[in-house]
């Protein structure tokens, strides 16, 4: 039993083996939720889950996910070939472009069984004016996360993009992409998105504080007991206290130029 004073709940555990239809079922209320909240627009983004050890539901290439319904999703294998089903209303339709990154994820993370990228604005528009979500300043997000990187530059759809998230996302659940959207992680779709969810909160935020001039920093201390917690709940990765760090940069700036 951990004696640590924080009392925050780490997210759910993986839920077990769930059924096709439960998988499809949670995917399409993934998709709408990021239809409604404004993560995606028009046919932007896609959500993929591992269903075994060599299949994946993804949705369809060309779909508004505020539209999008559970016949319509593809199941692929690990090369984003279409497996089926070879009726009804999917057999017509190609899995979504950004797939290859979506199975890089799996071949880099094992334990993920859910993987959800969208194009949050203010995550989007932060990341072109070069001002990151690395930054010590929420609590709750060092604690979820350790940090939020961002990965560099990289052609939507390429082979490029799985290169650019290789090494990041073996370390980290969400990436800001530049001048592109966002990647989370998970055990389950639901995970994947509330990440996601907390990823563009964690962006107003930093749009807000940017405005005010006034990104005051977690004290170094406060992040290293944060830290710490996610040490005790096995949740940090090598790496990942010297990243934020060196990605922040606050901490090694005297107090009161802080910024
Ligand atoms: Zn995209």
């Amino acid at each position: 039993m951990s004696d640590s004073p924080i009392r925050y709940r780490r997210s759910r555990p993986d839920p077990g083996h769930r059924t096709e239809p439960q998988l499809r079922q949670e995917v399409v209320q993934v998709c709408h939720l990021m239809w409604q909240r404004g993560y995606v627009a028009a046919t932007d983004g896609n959500v993929s889950v591992r269903m075994d050890r060599d299949r994946f539901l993804c949705t369809p290439s060309g779909f508004s996910k505020g539209l999008l319904q559970e016949s319509q999703l593809l199941v692929v294998d690990w090369e984003a070939r279409p497996l089926g089903p070879t009726w009804g209303e999917s057999r017509e339709l190609l899995p979504s472009s950004e797939m290859l990154t979506h199975l890089e994820v799996y071949r880099r993370r094992p334990h993920v069984r859910a993987v959800v990228h969208a194009h949050p604005p203010t995550a989007v528009a932060l990341s072109i004016a070069g001002i990151g979500l690395a930054r010590c300043l929420l609590p709750e997000v060092v604690l979820a996360f350790g940090t939020i990187p961002t990965a560099e530059y990289a052609t939507p759809s390429s082979l490029e993009g799985a290169a650019v998230i290789r090494d990041l996302i073996s370390r980290y659940d969400a990436l800001v992409l530049r001048r592109h959207g966002s990647l989370t992680v998970g055990p389950t779709a639901m995970d994947a998105y509330l990440k996601l969810e907390k990823l563009e909160a964690t962006a107003v935020i930093t749009k807000t504080l940017t405005e005010l001039g006034a990104a005051s920093p977690l004290p170094p201390e406060e992040v290293q007991k944060l830290l710490h917690w996610r040490e005790e709940q096995g949740l940090a990765r090598p790496g990942q206290a010297e990243d934020l760090c060196a990605e922040c940069g606050l901490c090694a700036q005297p107090r009161e130029t802080r910024q």
